[in-house]
């Protein structure tokens, strides 16, 4: 099991910094997810620790060992693609030993690790398909099978479920997590799905425009986010921000936290839109010039309010979060 230090990483690309002073650790075995909007360096951030890129401040430390310019065969680590970088022209067996193969791994070697990773992956079946006979599902398992074989202590993957249709996605999120802690390496997993991160990560690492916004457990960032970006980001649907009265700050509440009452209590607003979940129902209301959304648990005995609606809102004051109105940090 291997710790992954970067401390202090700049990486510009001409006078852009994609990455632009961010220190991060993941412990051995860790599942750490670098999560944020398109373009805010988390690949980059991939990229060097697997030596694909070279820092241009900073320092990368793995398994204690100072790696910043190290080649990337000696960092000890095994990388998954988004597009699985499969050949066509191989079966999913030699795709699987490929690196092994290159390395000139010896023949027995190679077939112990192979015969180990398809078992992992209930790919036993298919090692003499070619990647065009295979489902999206199972090219991913081959993607996979390779960082396995490579019995890495890490692993780096970039948006590896992707391409996959929303109901295996959520499958493979499960089957990652778990080969993940059975082998027990640790994983710097690249993704811009805020409920991917959320699920999967023991540590998120929320990124914005090269910078490090707020790292922490998933409920870290979800109960005290540090900004309105990270309240934003973090939660679907995401927080509600609204002006309070002093006009400096804003105030943030979730949408679970928020309570229907009967019109003429608490705040007045309007049901302005119904989202239908099946077990719950999101109301977009209009409240104090603001457009706030509810979460409702769908219950018989308390149906609820139609479109058009006059209700109230109430929230309990814990559920409150404050944040600078000019700055977006948070107060309290
Ligand atoms: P996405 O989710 O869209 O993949 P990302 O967060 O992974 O985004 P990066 O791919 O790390 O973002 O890119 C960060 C910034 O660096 C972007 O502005 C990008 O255009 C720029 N960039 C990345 N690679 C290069 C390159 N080789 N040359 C020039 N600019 C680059």
């Amino acid at each position: 099991m291997s710790r992954v230090a970067l401390e202090g990483i700049v990486k510009r690309f001409g006078e852009h910094a994609a990455v632009d002073g961010v220190s991060l650790v993941a412990e051995p075995g860790q599942f750490v997810a670098l999560l944020g909007p398109s373009g805010c360096g988390k690949s980059t951030t991939l990229r060097l620790i697997a030596a694909l890129e070279r820092p241009d401040e900073g320092r990368i430390q793995i398994a204690g060992q100072d790696v910043t310019h190290a080649p990337p065969a000696e960092r000890g680590v095994a990388m998954v693609f988004q597009n699985y970088a499969l050949f066509p022209h191989l079966t999913v067996g030699e795709n699987i030993v490929f690196g092994l193969t290159v390395r000139r791994v010896d023949k027995a070697e190679r077939a112990r690790r192979l015969a180990r990773a398809a078992e992992l992956l209930g790919l036993q079946a298919l090692l003499g398909r070619k990647p065009a006979q295979l489902s999206g599902g199972q090219r991913q398992r081959v993607a996979l099978g390779r960082a396995i074989v490579a019995e890495a202590p890490v692993c780096l993957m970039d948006e590896p479920l992707s391409n996959l249709d929303a109901q295996l996605r959520q499958q493979m999120r499960g089957e990652i997590r778990e080969l993940q802690q059975r082998l027990g390496i640790t994983m710097i997993y690249v993704t811009h799905d805020q409920t991917e991160a959320m699920t999967m990560a023991d540590r998120v690492v929320l990124m914005r425009a090269g910078r490090i916004e707020q790292q922490g457990a998933p409920q870290d960032l979800y109960e005290r986010p540090a900004s309105t970006f990270v309240a934003g980001f973090i939660g679907a649907p995401a927080m509600n921000l609204f002006p309070s009265d002093d006009a400096r700050t804003l105030r943030g509440v979730r949408p679970e936290q928020l309570r229907l009452l009967p019109a003429g209590q608490g705040l007045p607003a309007r049901v302005a839109a119904i989202e239908y979940l099946g077990a719950e129902s999101l109301l977009v209301c209009e409240a104090a010039g603001t457009r706030l959304v509810v979460r409702a648990g769908a219950d018989a005995a308390h149906p609820l309010p139609p479109r058009g609606a006059e209700v109230g809102l109430d929230w309990p004051a814990h559920a409150l979060h404050h944040f600078d109105r000019d700055t977006g940090l948070r107060l309290s």
